[in-house]
C-alpha cells in the first residue's frame, strides 16, 4: 500500500511548442529579475489596461514599493489617496488591516462591494504566499493519512497558531496587506485560482485572510486545473473560461467573462495561449518556512498506537517517496548519503531564497514607512533613504542590491 495522493503544493506542468515553452522561458527570467515587490504597481496597470482607463492618481508618485519593466509612474500611496478615503474615513491600508477578523466569511461572501467589473483572479503559491510545501505536506499527512488512531484532545492537520506564525515570519508576500487595501479601493471582485488541493488552499487562505482581511470572493483549485475533475479538452493548466463561466452563473455576477478577468501568476505558461493576453506574470515568491516538519505532531504516542504495517507501508513508505525521509525509515540498511547530500543542498537553496525573501520583506516595509514619512524634505537621511527604495532605483531589480548586500540570486 502506499500514499498516492500527489502533494498539495503546486506542481509544474508544461505545454505548448518547444518554442513557446522557450519564449516563457526568456518572459520568466526577465521577470524574475525584479524584486518580488511588485505586485501593486503591476496589478494597477493590469487593471488600467483591463477596463480601457485611466484610474485616478498624481503623475509623480513616489516609492510604490516595487518597480519592473510593467511598473506605473503612479505611486500606490498616491492612487489609493486619489481614490478617497473608504467609508471608515481612514486610510484603506489601516482599514484593510481593521477589517481583520476571527473568523472569515465563507466563500460567496462579497468582501466589499462591487463596484467595477473587473475579475482579479489570484494565484497562490509563489504569488501570496511563499513556498509552503512543508506545512502542506504536514497536513496532508495529518489530514489524509487514514490512521487507525490519533491522540484524543489533538486536532488533525496544522493548528491555526503555526499558519498564523509561519505567515508572519515571512510566508506571506510583503505588501499583501496594502495589495488588499488597494483591491478594496478598486471595488473590484477578487477570486483565487490555485493548483493546491481545494481544502488545503481554502485553509491557507483563511488564515492568510485572517492577517490581511477578507478578500477572497470564491476559490478555484485543483478540481478546476486540467489534471483536477475540469480538465476534459484543457489544453493549459489554469481557463479563465471555466472561471468566467462558473462566476457568471451567479445571480448579479451575470456580467462576468473572460474579457472582464486578468489572472495575476507567478507562472507564464498557466495559461492557453488564447488566454495568455488574459494574464499579468510577477516574479515568484518563494520564502520557505524552516521550522515546520511533516512528523511534527507524529510523535511516539502516534507511532505506538498504529500498527506497524500503517506506519512502515504507508506513512514512511510515503516519506521516503516524497523525498522528506531517508531511505533507511523503510529499507534497512539502505544508503541514505545520497539523500543527505540532496538535503544539505536544498537546505542550502532554502537559506538563500529566505534571505532575498527577507531582504524583500525588509525593502518593503522601508518603502512602506517612508510613505509616511512627514519629516523635511532637505533632511538629507530622508533623502538617503527614499533614494535607496525609489521605485526607478528598484527597477533593475535585485542585481545591484542584493549583491552589495552580500546575498545571491539563486536559481
Ligand atoms: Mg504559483
Amino acid at each position: 500500500m502506499y500514499f498516492t495522493q500527489v502533494s498539495m503544493a503546486d506542481t509544474t506542468l508544461v505545454h505548448g511548442s518547444a518554442r513557446d515553452r522557450r519564449a516563457c522561458e526568456r518572459k520568466r527570467r526577465r521577470v524574475a529579475e525584479g524584486s518580488a515587490v511588485v505586485l501593486v504597481p503591476v496589478l494597477r496597470n493590469a487593471a488600467e489596461a483591463a477596463l480601457g482607463m485611466d484610474l485616478p492618481g498624481s503623475a509623480d508618485g513616489e516609492v510604490a514599493g516595487g518597480g519592473g519593466s510593467t511598473a506605473s509612474s503612479v505611486g500606490t500611496s498616491d492612487m489609493v489617496c486619489a481614490l478617497g478615503e473608504s467609508e471608515e474615513g481612514r486610510h484603506p491600508f489601516v482599514a484593510a488591516a481593521l477589517a481583520t477578523a476571527a473568523d472569515v466569511p465563507p466563500e460567496g461572501v462579497l468582501p466589499w462591494p462591487v463596484g467595477r467589473q473587473l475579475v482579479v483572479v489570484l494565484d497562490m503559491d509563489q504569488t501570496l504566499v511563499g513556498d509552503v510545501t512543508p506545512l502542506a505536506d504536514r497536513e496532508n499527512f495529518e489530514t489524509n493519512i487514514p490512521w487507525e488512531s490519533w491522540p484524543a484532545g489533538r486536532a488533525r492537520g496544522v493548528p491555526d497558531a503555526v499558519m498564523s506564525a509561519c505567515l508572519t515570519a515571512g510566508v506571506m508576500r510583503p505588501g499583501l496587506r496594502e495589495l488588499v487595501g488597494v483591491l478594496r479601493e478598486l471595488g473590484v471582485l477578487v477570486v483565487v485560482y490555485t493548483h493546491s488541493e481545494g481544502a488545503w488552499a481554502r485553509k491557507l487562505l483563511r488564515a492568510v485572510q485572517r492577517e490581511v482581511g477578507h478578500f477572497v470572493y470564491r476559490v478555484f483549485a485543483r478540481d478546476d486545473c486540467l489534471d483536477g475533475q475540469c480538465g476534459l479538452g484543457w489544453t493549459s493548466q489554469k481557463q479563465l473560461a471555466h472561471v468566467a463561466a462558473r462566476l457568471a452563473e451567479t445571480p448579479g455576477l451575470e456580467w462576468v467573462s473572460v474579457g472582464s478577468c486578468i489572472l495575476v501568476d507567478d507562472r507564464c505558461d498557466v495559461l492557453d495561449l488564447s488566454e495568455a493576453r488574459r494574464q499579468v506574470v510577477v516574479p515568484p515568491y518563494r520564502y520557505t518556512p524552516t521550522n515546520v516538519r511533516w512528523d511534527d505532531s507524529i510523535d511516539d504516542e502516534v507511532v505506538a498506537t498504529n500498527s506497524g504495517k500503517l506506519m512502515k507501508e504507508v506513512v514512511y513508505r510515503t516519506a521516503v517517496g516524497w523525498g522528506l525521509a531517508p531511505p533507511s525509515l523503510v529499507a534497512a540498511g539502505a544508503c541514505d548519503a545520497a539523500w543527505h547530500r540532496r538535503a544539505a543542498a536544498e537546505a542550502r537553496t532554502v537559506k538563500a531564497r529566505n534571505r532575498l525573501a527577507a531582504s524583500d520583506v525588509a525593502l518593503f516595509s522601508v518603502a512602506a514607512g517612508l510613505r509616511h514619512v512627514q519629516g523635511d524634505a532637505s533632511d538629507a537621511s530622508v533623502r538617503v533613504l527614499k533614494a535607496f527604495v525609489d521605485r526607478r532605483q528598484l527597477v533593475p531589480g535585485p542585481a545591484p542590491v542584493y549583491p552589495s548586500l552580500g546575498y545571491s540570486i539563486p536559481e
